[in-house]
């Protein structure tokens, strides 16, 4: 296997499928019968707290119990094979942009963040059409905020925004880029609209109009913006790797399901050669992935630079997994693009993640540059 597991993660991993078994799919049926989703969203958390689940994302300053970033891998790709919605709810929300928030942002943010009483939404993809990027003005001990955030996903329901902005002095001297945390309901912020995409995300645009906000709103120092927004991108990138590889891995069980059912023809698909060269890719396609999803979040644990390394396997595992569910669909037939079959949201999922967190494209162009500017990356 690829992920050469310890006998300690082995376990964990063991434990985890029980958990699936035991306090997610009984819950699956009970919403596919109607129950509502919510309340027993509600049930899920609570058992992955009595589990230890909710903790692992969590800083130990906070209560916390963080798990390495290979058991949180390991975790993420098993929750996304289970292919249930559910499982959106096992791990208890990260510090994310709020890492290391001090005093009033931490009480008034961060702490109702983790502990789930307080939802947060990021704010930093710009509209197509905007005249320049959002900013703000330093006056005495407060920020005025102007512009438009085109693309923040739970923005409708969030508390507060954490959004990018470019500061500057009255003067119009540059101060660099800031994290500002902003109430959803201050006066002048503006939600122009909400909108959903393919894969089920609920999302809003903003716009900012000379929106006031005191200066303890600043994640970490003024001028710390783009680092602070790119700090945890990183796990962030990983974290979508590993949900892919949870995709692939559920498509490919699907199938092999399927070609081994009764076929009209009365031969089971999966007795003609042509189809099993076929699926036969798909396993080679995901165990070359996994490969490289647990070797890069070995990196990340041994604390080695590993930039290029976690770019690659978001980049390689999201383009697997999109070329997997796209075959399993073709081998499943027509039947797999009938709205409400599993594999045809699964494929609307799958295919949102080579956008998401860096576009495939623009992070080729990130890895080619740390290799051949920065001299960073390893084959
Ligand atoms: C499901 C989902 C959730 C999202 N959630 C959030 C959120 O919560 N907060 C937020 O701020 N944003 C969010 N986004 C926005 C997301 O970050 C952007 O869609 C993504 O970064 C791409 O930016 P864009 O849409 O403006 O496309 P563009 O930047 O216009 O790029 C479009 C395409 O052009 C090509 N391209 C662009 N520039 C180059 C280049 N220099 N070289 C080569 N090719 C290039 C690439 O193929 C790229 O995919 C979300 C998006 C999705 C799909």
């Amino acid at each position: 296997m690829p992920d050469q597991l310890s006998s300690a993660l082995q376990k964990i991993k063991t434990d985890a499928e029980t958990f699936l078994q035991v306090e997610i799919k009984p819950r699956e049926l009970r919403v596919e019968a109607g129950e509502d989703p919510d309340q027993v969203a509600v049930e899920v958390r609570e058992a992955s707290k009595l589990a230890g689940y909710f903790y692992k994302t969590q800083p130990e300053a906070y209560g916390g119990r963080p798990a390495s970033v290979l058991e949180l891998t390991m975790l993420r790709e098993l929750w996304a094979s289970a292919n249930a919605p559910l499982t959106r709810y096992i791990f208890g929300p990260g510090p994310g942009l709020l890492h290391h928030a001090q005093g009033d942002l931490k009480s008034a943010y961060l702490d109702p963040l983790l502990a789930g009483t307080r939802r947060g939404a990021f704010g930093f993809t710009e509209p197509d059409n905007a005249v320049r990027p959002t900013w703000a003005v330093v006056e005495n001990d407060s920020l005025m905020i102007t512009g438009q955030k085109s693309y923040v996903t739970g923005g409708e329901t969030a508390d507060f925004l954490s959004i990018l902005v470019n500061v500057e002095d009255p003067s119009g001297k540059k101060l660099g880029t800031a994290m500002v945390v902003v109430d959803r309901t201050a006066p002048g912020v503006i939600m122009d609209s909400t909108f959903s995409s393919m894969e089920g995300g609920g999302h809003a645009s903003f716009r900012f109009e000379s929106v006031r906000v005191p200066l303890w709103h600043v994640v970490g120092e003024l001028g710390e913006g783009m680092p602070r927004a790119l700090a945890n991108i990183g796990n962030v990138r990983l974290m979508v790797a590993a949900e892919a590889m949870g995709m692939s891995q559920w498509a490919i069980r699907y199938v092999a399901e399927h070609l081994l059912a009764p076929h009209r023809t009365g031969t089971p698909l999966g007795n003609k050669e042509g189809v099993r060269l076929r699926y036969a890719e798909l396993r080679i396609q995901t165990f070359a992935a996994r490969s490289v999803l647990y070797r890069a979040a070995r990196l990340v644990d041994e604390a080695e630079n590993s930039v290029n390394e976690v770019i690659a396997a978001k980049v390689f595992c999201t383009e697997v997994a999109g070329s997997v569910v796209d075959w399993a669909v073709q081998l499943v037939g027509g039947q797999a693009l009938v709205v409400g079959h599993p594999l045809e949201s699964l494929y609307r999922r799958v295919r949102s993640l080579r956008l998401v967190e860096g576009a495939n494209d623009l992070l080729r162009l990130n890895l080619a540059k740390g290799d051949l500017e920065l001299g960073k990356g390893r084959l």
